[in-house]
C-alpha cells in the first residue's frame, strides 16, 4: 500500500523523524483554518499518490490568507498525471539551504536492503542516477546486522553532505531505517531531505510504501486506508473484501484469478461488449464470495448482463455452482447471468446447475460462446 505524503509523515513522526507541523484540508476553508492555526508562511501541497507534484503546480508557498485561498482553490480538483486532488496537506513552510535525498528499499537479487543517499536532492532520483550517478552513495545493508550509527556516519561522509548536516542526518538515517524495517515498509524515501539555514535537518517530503504482507501485524494501518476511491461500487466491494475495479461498460464480470478476469474483459470487448468492472474472486469461490460479488455487480445500474467465468483448478467447479445457487437464493439479481464453468469437477458443477437454468441463468460451453451470449443480452 502506498501512503499519501501526509500519512508518510505521520508514520515518520512515530519513529522520531522530524517533519513540519501541519494538517490535512479537504476544502479551501479548511485549508485557511489550518494555515491560521499553524502560522504563515505555509506550503499548500496536493495529496496524490504520484511524484512530481511540485512541477505539476501541486506544491505552492502561501504567505497570507489570500494566497492560501488562491492556491488551495487552484490545487483542489487539479489533475496530476491522472490523479485528481481531493485533499491538501498544509504545513509550516521551511527555509531551504540544501536539498538532499535519502531512501531505503529492497535489493531483492542481493537479498539485502539498499540505502541511497545523495547531496543532490529535490529532483527525481532517476534523473540524478542518469546524469550524475556518482552523486548517489549506495549502501547495502545486511538485514540481520541492520544499520548502526557508525555506519550511517561513514555513509553521510561518503555522500559528501554538508558538514553541518552530517551528524543529524546520520541519526535520522538510523531512525528512517528503523521505520523502514520495524515499520514494514517496502520503500521509505525522503526527497527532499533538507538542511535549513539555521542548520536543522528535516524531512520535507515522504514517500512510503507499506508491505501488505505484513499488514497482519499492523492493525494501526487500517487508518491509512482512507480516501482511496470515490467510486461507491469500489467502496462497497472493498467493504466486502473483493478485488474489484469499476469500469464504464454494461457487462458485469466475475472471474477467478486476475489473469482470467483480464482475459474475460478482452473477450467481451472482442465480441463487441464493454465490461462494467474487473472482479477477481480468487481461489475461494464459495457462496459467500459469490453472493458478495453478485451483490456488488448488480448494485451498478449500468450493468445489463453478468458473465461468470470460472476455470476450476484448485477451485472446484461443483463448489462454485453450489455457491452460485446459494447466492441467488440470498440476493435478488435483476440482470441475466451467463456462466462458463470449466476445469476441475466441471461436469458435476453443470449437473448441479442444470435444474436451475432458465432465461436469466444460462450456461455456455466455452468462454467465447459465453462472451457472445452475454454481450447479446447486454446490448439487447
Ligand atoms: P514532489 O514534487 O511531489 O516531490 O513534492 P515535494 O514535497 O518534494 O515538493 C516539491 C518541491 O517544493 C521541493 O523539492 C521543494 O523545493 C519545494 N518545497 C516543498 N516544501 C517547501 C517548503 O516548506 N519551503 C520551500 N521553500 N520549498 C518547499
Ligand atoms: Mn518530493
Amino acid at each position: 500500500m502506498d501512503l499519501f505524503e501526509y500519512q508518510g509523515k505521520q508514520y515518520f513522526a512515530r519513529f522520531g523523524i522530524a517533519v513540519s507541523p501541519g494538517d490535512v484540508a479537504d476544502t479551501v476553508d479548511e485549508a485557511v483554518a489550518v494555515a491560521e492555526r499553524i502560522g504563515y508562511p505555509v506550503v499548500v501541497k496536493a495529496q496524490v499518490k504520484v511524484g512530481g507534484r511540485g512541477k505539476a503546480g501541486g506544491v505552492k508557498l502561501a504567505a497570507n490568507v489570500d494566497e492560501v485561498r488562491t492556491h488551495a482553490g487552484n490545487i483542489l480538483g487539479l489533475d496530476i498525471k491522472g490523479h485528481v486532488v481531493r485533499r491538501l496537506w498544509i504545513e509550516r513552510s521551511s527555509d531551504i539551504a540544501k536539498e538532499y535525498y535519502a531512501s531505503f528499499t529492497l535489493d531483492r537479487p542481493n537479498k539485502t536492503h539498499l540505502g541511497m543517499l545523495s547531496a543532490q536532492g529535490g529532483v527525481e532520483i532517476e534523473v540524478v542516477a542518469e546524469e550524475n550517478p556518482d552523486a548517489i552513495a549506495f549502501l547495502s545493508i545486511d538485514p540481520v546486522r541492520g544499520l548502526d550509527l557508525a555506519t550511517a556516519r561513514r555513509w553521510v561522509n561518503e555522500a559528501e553532505l554538508d558538514e553541518a548536516a552530517r551528524e543529524q542526518t546520520a541519526e535520522l538515517l538510523v531512525k528512517l531505517y528503523d521505520c523502514y524495517t520495524t515499520g514494514d515498509c517496502d520503500l521509505a524515501e525522503i526527497n527532499p531531505l533538507i538542511l535549513t539555514p539555521d542548520n536543522k535537518v528535516h524531512a520535507l517530503d515522504a514517500k512510503v510504501t507499506l508491505d501488505d504482507n505484513a499488514s497482519f501485524r499492523h492493525p494501526e494501518w487500517e487508518e491509512f486506508r482512507v480516501n482511496e476511491t470515490e467510486d461507491p461500487r469500489e467502496i462497497m466491494a472493498k467493504e466486502k473484501g473483493l478485488n474489484y475495479i469499476g469500469l464504464d461498460g454494461t457487462v458485469g464480470i466475475i472471474a477467478n484469478g486476475a489473469g482470467l478476469a483480464m482475459s474475460t474483459l478482452d473477450v467481451v470487448n472482442q465480441v463487441g461488449g464493454t465490461a462494467a468492472n474487473f472482479l477477481d474472486i480468487g481461489g475461494g469461490a464459495n457462496a459467500d464470495v459469490m453472493a458478495a460479488a453478485l451483490e456488488v455487480i448488480s448494485a451498478d445500474p449500468k450493468v445489463k448482463a453478468i458473465f461468470v467465468n470460472i476455470f476450476g483448478g484448485i477451485t472446484r467447479v461443483d463448489e462454485v455452482a453450489k455457491g452460485v445457487i446459494e447466492a441467488l437464493s440470498r440476493v435478488s439479481i435483476s440482470s441475466p447471468i451467463v456462466l462458463r464453468l470449466d476445469g476441475t469437477n466441471a461436469v458435476e458443477g453443470r449437473a448441479i446447475l442444470a435444474p436451475h437454468l432458465n432465461a436469466a441463468l444460462i450456461t455456455e460451453p466455452t468462454m467465447l460462446d459465453a462472451a457472445r451470449r452475454v454481450v447479446a443480452l447486454a446490448n439487447a
